[in-house]
């Protein structure tokens, strides 16, 4: 999988991809990062990305003429000019980024990134441009740079390959709709906290029984709305109503 990320920081992605997984990943050849400088794509002397905005108030907007060479010149040099490239602008106002979000983009053998600056993008890269808006949550960040980082994090560890087998995300949280079970490694007793017995027993099934009784009981206790939408067993339904229960009757003995 390739992306494409417009920035004016482009020296601000070396890090992240440049270390551990992605690293290992981006040698191997199974994804490329490329951080496309938009000051590339101005025509002054001054390499200017934004202006003033219209209207008065405080603050610049970032210029959409260098935006759409930059991304014009990503198309151009594509083998295939049909292929469906989301090209996605990093934005408070976007569709809130998540699990299914990365999911739909990570099908896509490339994918475009561009980070806003300042008050944001000139209004007609949303119209005429992009082909999705993201927010990554409801707050609001001085930059795309940390979005898109973070889009492109969770879209290329679900690129097959990317994570060892070690390392599987099939059990992430979210993954499934629901959280992920307490994990612990060695010591088995730390300042008196022990590890949950059942983990030590060497008993597969009785500790995947466990797990799963975990995943059902912290997802009810801290997001208990993914269970709304989540497809349970019958298993899974049938710990709902118990936990439930013995929660009501925790309740109504307190
Ligand atoms: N004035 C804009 C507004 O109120 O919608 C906010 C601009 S913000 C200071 C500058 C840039 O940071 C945005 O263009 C966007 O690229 C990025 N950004 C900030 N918060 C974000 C978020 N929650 N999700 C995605 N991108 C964000």
């Amino acid at each position: 999988m390739h992306i494409d990320i417009l920035t004016i920081f482009p020296q601000m992605f070396e890090v992240p991809f440049g270390t551990g997984i992605f690293k290992r990943a981006i040698d191997s050849g199974l994804v490329t990062i490329n951080p496309v400088n938009i000051r590339d794509y101005t025509h002054d002397k001054h390499h200017t990305t934004d202006d003033s905005p219209y209207g008065g108030g405080a603050g610049m907007v970032m210029k959409p003429e260098p935006i759409f060479e930059a991304v014009e010149a990503i198309k151009k040099g594509l083998d295939d000019k049909n292929v469906d490239l989301p090209v996605v602008l990093l934005s408070p106002q976007g569709r809130l980024f998540s699990h299914e979000v990365a999911r739909e983009l990570a099908q896509h053998p490339r994918i475009v990134l561009i980070c806003g600056h300042y008050e944001g993008v000139d209004e007609r890269v949303a119209e005429h441009l992009a082909t999705d808006v993201i927010s990554i949550g409801d707050y609001v960040l001085t930059g795309g740079e940390l979005p898109a980082m973070v889009v492109a994090d969770a879209v290329l560890r679900l690129v097959p390959g990317v994570l060892g087998s070690a390392e599987s995300p099939l059990e992430d949280s979210h993954t499934g709709g629901l959280l992920e079970y307490p994990q612990y490694t060695r010591p088995a007793d730390f300042r008196s906290w022990k590890v949950p017995e059942i983990l030590l027993s060497g008993n597969h099934a009785q500790i995947a029984k466990w797990r799963r009784e975990q995943i059902i009981k912290r997802t009810l206790e801290k997001r208990p709305e993914l269970l709304d939408k989540a497809e349970l067993g019958l298993e899974d339904k049938k710990l709902v109503k118990r936990m439930l229960h013995a929660d009501n009757n925790i309740d109504r003995e307190s």
